[in-house]
This record gives C-alpha cells, sequence and structure tokens, in this order.
C-alpha cells in the first residue's frame, strides 16, 4: 500500500506509546525518522526496516518517507512526543500534493508538555500558551512578542527548545521578558528533563531561579500563572473553584 503514517511515539519509551501507534507501527515495514528515536522503538519490532537520519534533515526525511511509499512501500514516520506539535506531520503534510498515490496518517502522541506536566504534578490546570525558544525556523521577535502577549494575558507558559549550547541565554531572556510584564519573581516555575528516559529529573524553583538556570534542549520548561501553588512539592494551577 502507499501509505505513510506520522506517529508520535510519545516522550520516552514503550511505554508511551499509544495503542494507535503501536498499530500503525505493526502496519508499517519500514520505520524512519531521527536516529535516536527510530533507536527507542525499533527493538520492539524487530526484522522491519530502518532507516534513520540526523537532525536538521526533516525535509529530506519527509521526502524520503513520500518516496519510498511512492515506491509501494508501507512507512512510519516516527518523531517524539506528538507528530503534529512541532512534529514531522505539517511538513509531510505539506510536500503530499506532490506524491498523490500516497495517503499520509497522522497519528497523536502524547507532547512532552503534558507528559512533563504529570511528572511535575499539575502546572497546565488552566489556560496556558507553548511556545518553542527555538529560533532556527521562528523569527526571534516574533517569539519575544508572543512570550509578552502570552505573559499579559496571564496564562501558564510551557516553554519548548529552551536552550542549547549555541542559545544559552535564550531562557533567561525569556524569563525577563515575563517578568517584565508584571509576572512577580517568586511565580512557581518548574522543568523536566529526559521526560520518561533514562535519567529523567525535575526541579521547581521561582521564576528569578529559572533566569539564572541552563537548561537544554532535553528539557521542558514550565512558568506557572499568578496563581500557581506548591502543594506539598507538586506544582499545581487551579481549575479556580470557589471554595
Ligand atoms: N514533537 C515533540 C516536540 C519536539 S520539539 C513533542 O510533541 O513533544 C523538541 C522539544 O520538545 C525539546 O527541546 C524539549 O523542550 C521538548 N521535549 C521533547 N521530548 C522531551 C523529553 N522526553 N523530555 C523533555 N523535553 C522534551
Amino acid at each position: 500500500m502507499n501509505k505513510v503514517f506520522v506517529v508520535g511515539i510519545g516522550p520516552g519509551g514503550a511505554e508511551y506509546l499509544t495503542g494507535q501507534a503501536r498499530a500503525a507501527l505493526e502496519a508499517s515495514q519500514v520505520l524512519c525518522g531521527y536516529t535516536l528515536y527510530v533507536e527507542l522503538i525499533a527493538p520492539l519490532y524487530p526484522g522491519k526496516e530502518t532507516h534513520t537520519s540526523g537532525m536538521r534533515q526533516e525535509l529530506e526525511r519527509c521526502r524520503w518517507a513520500l518516496e519510498t511509499a511512492q515506491r509501494g512501500k508501507t512507512v512510519a514516520l516516527v518523531c517524539s512526543g506528538d507528530s503534529g506539535i512541532y512534529g514531522m506531520a505539517s511538513p509531510l503534510l505539506i510536500l503530499s500534493p506532490e506524491y498523490p498515490e500516497v495517503a499520509v496518517e497522522v497519528v497523536a502522541g502524547l507532547t512532552a508538555a503534558n507528559a512533563g506536566a504529570a511528572v511535575l504534578g499539575a502546572p497546565l490546570g488552566h489556560d496556558f500558551c507553548v511556545i518553542s525558544l527555538s529560533d532556527l525556523l521562528t523569527p526571534w521577535e516574533t517569539i519575544e512578542k508572543r512570550l509578552r502577549l502570552a505573559a499579559q494575558g496571564e496564562f501558564a507558559l510551557c516553554l519548548y527548545n529552551p536552550g542549547s549550547r549555541k542559545r544559552k541565554d535564550f531562557l533567561r531572556t525569556a524569563c525577563e521578558i515575563v517578568l517584565a510584564e508584571g509576572r512577580a519573581p517568586d511565580t512557581l516555575c518548574g522543568w523536566v528533563r529526559n521526560i520518561g528516559r533514562p535519567g529523567e529529573t525535575a526541579k521547581l524553583l521561582t521564576l528569578a531561579e529559572l533566569r539564572e538556570e541552563q537548561v537544554d534542549m532535553f528539557t521542558t520548561v514550565y512558568i506557572g500563572n499568578s496563581t500557581t501553588q506548591n502543594v506539598q512539592g507538586r506544582m499545581v494551577t487551579p481549575r479556580g473553584y470557589r471554595t
């Protein structure tokens, strides 16, 4: 069959795969994607052909999947978390009209935002915004504007791509923007590194402390709103019930 499943595999190992993701992987002849993610799931499906590629080769990866499906194979293009949240579903769908014989099926996965939230407690219990601090595909001015407006809107924030070797001070700048919009320095924040993977670690801290924190690209960051509280070591944003 000429088909590409674009499969979100969740943040970590096999226990995060949904039944729908498992069925798509099972139905595929070829598993392809970024090396780390293919390596996470390939052992569950021994004997399947695999094809891995490095970071920043996303468009080539999509084309490879579409071309392989065009030649008659069923392909699973895997990505971490959800396939449509900073994932491969959108580039794949944008390229897919060039391959009219190929059907594309998007398979959702557990995204870092909610998997990490569960590790911390319930930091996203009310309205929130997810913002990526990566300026590889988005101009920094746009990121800054979104941070400013999300802070003004009293949203809790979940930050993806909060740092890397080349972008050491992005989190600091993001915190400064949120502080400048009036969020209190003692606002409860948290981060989770390697959600669902070996060596998972998490920390709660204030917004002022988060500004000084060094985090890497394997980390998801949470900034509470004015009602977010520490409940016996868990980060909780209330639903808003008047008690
Ligand atoms: N499609 C993915 C997001 C890819 S963007 C998803 O839905 O989760 C990559 C960013 O996601 C990372 O920089 C990090 O901020 C976050 N992320 C993805 N997997 C993670 C994990 N296992 N632990 C912590 N953060 C993760």
